[in-house]
């Protein structure tokens, strides 16, 4: 079985079909992109993978246990973990205070998350580690609504790690961001990469073909390709519906 094995995935909307009759399997390294013109499909698919949405039909198999229908912390506690296109902190603390809260949780602590880990020497170490690790320590006591938009994306990032997932689904990672916070992000997900299992939905084309092993297009609810950058750059049919050329 694969490390993530989806079969004939379907949601509905109504009448419409976001997700129609969708399959593949899923390798357990590497950094996979799912893209596809506006309307796709993308992020309903994220939200069935993450158990944001419910599919009507169809499986999600993980490292070969069924997850479909699973609630989205029971996704998490699966392994899976996510970031979203609309950044959500808590604004009024700290960037350590933000992955602070993330860290208890998965410690198991959270009886009074927003108090008891100010005296948890345990919960504060992890939570600079991993601030180290993805490199915005230096900002570990600035308030969270205070650094750049590049930095939230990152701290955004540190949050969705603390649960220490072996599979990280990113939401535009790169939505918003200057050339320069791009190239940050960049190398962060290369980073992580090298002990999580990346997917991307991203509409920056020089992030997808730059960083990604293998691509997926979505298009009207299907899978119209998959295949390496290069393979996805030369189908013609891709290139028809969504490259535009
Ligand atoms: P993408 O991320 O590729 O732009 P989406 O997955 O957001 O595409 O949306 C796919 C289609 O499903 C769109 O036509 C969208 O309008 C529709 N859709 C998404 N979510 C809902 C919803 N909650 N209710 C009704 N239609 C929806």
């Amino acid at each position: 079985m694969a490390f993530l094995e989806i079969r004939n995935l379907v949601k509905r909307f109504g009448a419409f079909v976001a997700t129609n009759d969708v399959s593949c399997d899923i390798d357990e390294t590497g950094i996979l992109s799912i893209i596809g013109p506006n309307g796709a499909g993308k992020t309903t698919f994220f939200n069935l993978l993450t158990g944001l949405l419910k599919p009507d039909s169809g499986s999600i198999h993980y490292r070969g246990k069924d997850i479909t229908g699973l609630k989205p912390y029971q996704v998490v506690g699966q392994g899976i973990a996510r970031s979203f296109q609309v950044v959500s902190l808590f604004e009024e603390m700290t960037v350590l205070e933000n992955v602070c809260i993330g860290v208890q949780h998965r410690l198991g602590q959270m009886r009074h998350p927003f108090r008891s880990f100010k005296k948890n020497k345990q919960v504060q170490e992890k939570a600079m580690e991993i601030l180290e690790r993805v490199n915005i320590a230096d900002k570990a006591n600035n308030g969270a609504a205070y650094i750049p938009h590049g930095d939230r994306k990152i701290l955004d990032l540190a949050v969705a790690i603390t649960s220490e997932p072996q599979t990280l689904l990113l939401d535009e990672p790169m939505a918003g961001l200057s050339k320069a916070e791009r190239l940050r992000i960049t190398d962060l997900i290369k980073e992580l990469n090298k002990t999580t299992k990346i997917i991307i939905v991203e509409h920056d084309m020089d992030l997808v073909f730059g960083i990604s092993d293998e691509i997926i297009v979505l298009h009207h609810g299907t899978i119209l390709a998959t295949g390496t950058p290069k393979e996805i750059a030369n189908n013609n049919e891709v290139q028809a519906a969504y490259l535009g050329h």
